[in-house]
């Protein structure tokens, strides 16, 4: 089933009429989210990704556009008739009921001719259960559960009902590192093999790019970016996607533009033909560096942090807007910790050059 949002616009008015203003808390959101895959919506805090997700669910009315499920236009419709599964941060089971009873719960309210016998409820239920491995858990109360198991026996009850769409609000956020990176793979698991077109929200970039077959970038409830994880990675369109996705985070630098050429400070670092003279944004992926005695990129060495395969070399440079510059580069390479400049060159395809106003990305010809 597949999810068009068409210029979807979510407004909050203000509190206080006097002195507030309206939040925009969702822009002009159009895309159309293909059937059967599972879209990550990232951003930071506020961005309007939830809301995003409550609008898709319902649960929110736009303050304009429209969202439709397949070709039916499901904006004026309910909650409880859109067919979705609905997940949420706090698994929020009934604690007095069993795990069976929570994931029967949903279809015990089905009217009309979904109505189903007892019979059928539970061989559905067990399905459910068995998809998201707790069958052996049915008899237990959610206080007799795992973080983890709670979450799945959420997920459970929210695919009992086989819904068209499954929407995931920071599902992941309660639990522990472990259960985190053992959870959203079981999700991306069940999702494949249920097909059912999902939406995750998330603020943990390592967590959408992971599992998601397309994320959606997201700042103050306009989108950035709409992209396969690594596309975005790789070519992101502006500064704040470029340093919002990637740990450790993308390096920026105060470059300049000169006759063709890309300056950090006085080092020419990179040819940049056809680009004019300009102020700007250079972003280098932290394993966009090349060890090089002869690098035009000189660095003051603070660090350098062993981490099995990859070395870290943790140094500083006066044109660096982040504190510490922080490059990873093979452990074959050698660097001696005690000598006090490192030279860099610099790959091309990692680096990236923004309109010091804009931040738009400037585009390098390829030679
Ligand atoms: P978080 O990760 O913190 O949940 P988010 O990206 O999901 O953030 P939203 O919850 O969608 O962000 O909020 C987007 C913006 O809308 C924020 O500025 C928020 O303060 C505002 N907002 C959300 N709900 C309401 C509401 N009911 N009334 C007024 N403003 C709201």
């Amino acid at each position: 089933m597949k999810i068009v949002l068409k210029n979807l616009t979510k407004i909050f008015p203000s509190r206080n009429k006097k002195a507030g203003e309206e939040v925009i808390a969702v822009n002009n959101f159009d895309f159309t989210i293909p059937d059967g895959k599972l879209i990550g919506l990232l951003g930071p805090s506020g961005c309007g990704k939830s809301t995003t997700l409550y609008m898709i669910s319902g649960l929110q009315k736009p303050t304009s556009g429209q969202i439709f499920f397949g070709d039916d236009d499901v904006t004026e419709l309910s909650t409880e008739n859109r067919g979705i599964g609905l997940v949420f941060q706090n698994y929020a089971l009934y604690p007095h009921l069993t795990v069976k009873q929570n994931i029967l719960f949903p279809l015990q309210n089905l009217r009309g001719e979904d109505k189903m016998t007892k019979q059928q409820m539970l061989e559905r239920a067990y399905e459910a259960a068995k998809l998201v491995q707790i069958e052996e858990l049915m008899d237990r109360k959610p206080s007799e559960l795992s973080g983890g198991q709670q979450q799945r026996v959420a997920i459970a009850r929210a695919l009992v009902k086989m819904p068209r769409v499954l929407l995931l609000d920071e599902p992941l956020s309660n639990l522990d590192a472990r259960l985190r990176l053992q959870t959203r793979e079981e999700i991306r698991r069940i999702q494949k093999e249920t097909k059912i077109t999902t939406v995750f929200v998330t603020h943990d970039q390592e967590e959408a790019m992971s599992i998601s077959d397309m994320i959606v970038v997201m700042k103050l409830g306009v989108v950035q970016q709409i992209g396969k994880p690594q596309e975005v990675y790789d070519s992101p369109e502006n500064l704040f996607v470029a340093k919002f996705l990637g740990t450790p985070p993308i390096n920026v630098f105060e470059g300049e533009i000169k006759s063709g050429k890309l300056y950090i400070g006085e080092a020419a670092v990179l040819e940049t033909p056809g680009i004019d003279d300009q102020p700007v944004h250079v972003g280098i992926r932290p394993e966009g560096f090349i060890l090089d005695d002869n690098g035009p990129l000189k660095c003051k060495l603070n660090n350098v942090e062993v981490m099995g395969r990859d070395v870290s070399i943790v140094s500083t440079h006066t044109a660096s807007q982040n504190p510490q510059v922080r490059s990873i580069i093979d452990a074959d390479n050698k660097i001696d910790p005690d000598t006090e400049e490192v030279r860099f060159a610099l790959k091309p395809h990692k680096t990236f050059i923004f309109n010091k106003d804009t931040e738009e990305r400037i585009f390098i010809e390829e030679k």
